[in-house]
Parts: C-alpha cells; sequence; structure tokens
C-alpha cells in the first residue's frame, strides 16, 4: 500500500492531535465516538497496521473536519486514497439496494450499454443539438428507475431546463452521456472512476460545448477536481451560482412558503457555494428563508454517501436534522438530488415530521412566472 504517499498528499502528518475534527464530525453523538484525530494518531503511530477498513469505509467523506482543521490535514481525502487501497485487495463497503447504483455505473464505464437516457424530455422543453451550452444530466433517470418510491429526479432536470428557457437559453443534452464517476472516485474503484471520466471527457471534448451546467453537486466538483483531460476553454457551473449571476432575468410569481436550505457538503463545503441558492430563494416574492442552526460551512451531512453504509446512524443524522428543519419552516429545499433522496427516505414512517423536502430547481421552476 503506498500508505506514505497518501500520508504526504493529504498532510496528514501535519496532525498535532488538537482534536478539532473530532467534535466537527457528525457521525460523533454522545452514544457513538467516530474520531478523526484517533484514527490519524493510530495510523502515524503504527502504518499500515493501524487501519481499520470499518472505520475507512464509515466516514461521509463530508469535510466538516477539513473545514475546522488548523494543520490542513485532508482527511476524506486521505480516506479516498486507503479505499482505493483496500478495493485493491478485496475489502468494499456495504452497498445500499444490493448495490444497483454500483452496478450501472460500472456497466456505464463499460461504455457498450443502449441508454434511453433522455426519454423524459417532453415537448414543452426547448432543447438544441446545435447550443454550445451543454446541460450536464447526471443519474436522475437511474433514480427514477431505481428509487422511484422517493420521487421524480428527473423532474429536477425538466425544471433545470424549464428555467434554462426562461432566460432565452436552449441547452445541448448528450444522449450518450455517463455517470461522473463521483461514487467510483470516492469508493476507491478507480479504474471505473477513470473510464468514466474518459467516456465523458471525450464525447464532450468533441463537442462544440463552451459551457456546461450542472444541477448535481456531485458532478460539478468531479468534473472541476477531478477531470484531467477536459477542453480548457469548457466553463463549468453549477445551475445555482449560473442562475444566481442572473436573478435579473428571471421573473417569479408570489409563494408564501417558509423555507429552510440544507447546504449539501459538495456544493457547500467542497466548492464554497453558498450564497447563490439562498439569493435565488429570496428572489421569490414572499417566501421567507429561515436558516438552521448548522448552516453553510458548518451544515451537516444527509447522512450517508455514495450508496453506501446506510445504516442506523444515518437515520439518526437524517431525522435530527428534518426535526430541526420542521420546528422552523414548512419545507427544506436542496440543490442536490442525493440529499433529496436521502431525506424524502428517511421521512418514510416519521408521521410526525410535519415538513417536505424540495428540489431547490423544481421549487424556482414552479414559481416562475407563466
Ligand atoms: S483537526 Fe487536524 S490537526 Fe487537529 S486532530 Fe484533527 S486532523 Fe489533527
Ligand atoms: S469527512 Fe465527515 S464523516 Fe468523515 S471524519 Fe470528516 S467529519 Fe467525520
Ligand atoms: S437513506 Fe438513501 S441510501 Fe439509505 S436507504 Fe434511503 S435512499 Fe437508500
Amino acid at each position: 500500500m503506498e500508505l506514505d504517499e497518501a500520508v504526504r498528499d493529504t498532510n496528514v502528518q501535519m496532525c498535532y492531535s488538537c482534536g478539532k475534527c473530532t467534535l466537527a464530525c457528525p457521525l460523533t453523538h454522545d452514544d457513538h465516538i467516530y474520531s478523526p484525530r484517533r484514527i490519524v494518531e493510530t495510523i502515524l503511530a503504527h502504518g499500515e497496521e493501524g487501519i481499520s477498513p470499518a472505520e475507512m469505509w464509515e466516514c461521509l467523506t463530508c469535510n466538516a473536519c477539513s473545514t475546522y482543521c488548523p494543520s490542513d490535514v485532508k482527511f476524506p481525502a486521505f480516506v479516498r486514497e486507503i479505499r482505493g487501497e483496500l478495493v485493491k485487495d478485496g475489502s468494499y463497503g456495504e452497498c445500499s439496494h444490493a448495490g444497483i447504483l454500483h452496478s450501472l455505473m460500472r456497466l456505464m464505464a463499460g461504455g457498450q450499454v443502449k441508454q434511453k437516457r433522455l426519454e423524459w424530455l417532453d415537448d414543452s422543453l426547448e432543447t438544441s443539438p446545435r447550443s454550445n451550452v451543454l446541460l450536464f444530466v447526471g443519474c436522475a433517470p437511474y433514480y427514477d428507475a431505481v428509487l422511484s418510491e422517493h420521487g421524480s429526479h428527473t423532474e429536477t432536470t425538466k425544471s433545470a431546463v424549464k428555467l434554462l428557457n426562461s432566460i432565452g437559453i436552449k441547452p445541448r443534452l448528450l444522449k450518450d452521456e455517463v455517470c461522473c464517476g463521483h461514487d467510483m472516485l470516492w469508493t476507491g474503484e478507480t479504474e471505473t472512476f477513470e473510464d468514466l471520466e474518459r467516456i465523458n471527457t471525450e464525447r464532450i471534448n468533441k463537442s462544440k460545448v463552451k459551457k456546461i451546467i450542472f444541477t448535481c453537486p456531485e458532478c460539478y466538483d468531479t468534473f472541476k477536481e477531478n477531470y484531467k483531460d477536459l477542453r480548457e476553454d469548457i466553463e463549468l457551473h453549477h445551475l445555482a451560482q449560473f442562475l444566481g449571476d442572473r436573478i435579473d432575468d428571471l421573473e417569479f410569481k408570489e409563494n408564501g412558503k417558509k423555507v429552510t436550505f440544507q447546504d449539501s457538503c459538495r456544493l457547500g463545503r467542497f466548492q464554497g457555494i453558498y450564497e447563490p441558492p439562498r439569493d435565488l430563494l429570496l428572489a421569490v416574492p414572499g417566501l421567507e428563508l429561515v436558516e438552521m442552526e448548522d448552516n453553510r460551512k458548518k451544515s451537516v451531512c444527509c447522512g450517508t454517501s455514495c450508496w453506501m453504509n446506510c445504516d442506523q446512524e444515518s437515520k439518526r443524522i437524517q431525522v435530527e436534522r428534518l426535526e430541526e428543519a420542521s420546528t422552523i419552516a414548512d419545507m427544506m429545499i436542496t440543490a442536490c438530488p442525493k440529499c433529496l433522496i436521502h431525506y424524502r427516505c428517511a421521512m418514510d414512517g416519521q408521521s410526525k415530521l410535519d415538513t417536505d423536502v424540495k428540489d431547490l430547481f423544481v421549487m424556482l421552476a414552479e414559481s416562475l412566472e407563466p
């Protein structure tokens, strides 16, 4: 295992045991201590012998620890590197949903799957194969196929097209787009990630696309931080940021809801995009935005990542967050499809939770003036 390299590249050797990371970690609470400080200390003291695979798979890679680390220890990146080595040794995390989403990602990486990726498009939505603005759809069509009990996720994509149309943009869509590879990268399946990266890169690079817009923060973060060969003249934007810069071009009708915003880890702590989604919500007349106590960089992860290790800890984190949202707002808004799915799932059987969870772009598209 290339442990020394992982330690050096992620500043792990700079740890001075202050414990701020453990205090920030959402997995740590009264009955359960998950301590990145102790994990780092143990690995520094004992090398490979000090690695606990179970602890490596339990981390949510949410970046709360690194946000508060005074020594710039990049713990989630360290976990990602170690997971890559664990996978080489045949150790995997526990997949949710019998691993079907991971299997789909591997199939897409093979490049031979004939997809029906654009079946959600309808006549009310305007797209153009010649546009130089690409809307990267992500895995929403697969979420609809596999997780339909938690609502429609192509609704988000339809809303994105509607919002872009309202400011005069007919985006291009790729019928042979594949998964961005985020989950494969963060679960240590590096070769599968590289295959997905290569397929998307080749297809996009040979087009005349100049801008790519993402509705999913994980796709955006992955393209921005991990795609190495994308044409350099292509601009990357998350839709919240893109629309936030054109707020004066959007016309919304009255909406009397009281909402709170859930910052996702990749959009917030990873990419620092906190204000544009809030600015967009505040542009809707009558809409009231209230904040949960832990917001922006202090926001709490949605409790499970990469369709892995979804357990009682995940449910505790999700239900606590929903309880807080329900005491202050009619609705929790998120700009991440996975937050949306996990919170909606956690609401099942929680009749005391008097709240709803909605995607930012669905909310905005519903509020557009006709
Ligand atoms: S916050 Fe940083 S320096 Fe402090 S214990 Fe955690 S990893 Fe070490
Ligand atoms: S990335 Fe999140 S879950 Fe993992 S150790 Fe850091 S704070 Fe805890
Ligand atoms: S919280 Fe998310 S990962 Fe866990 S069971 Fe529900 S949908 Fe699946």
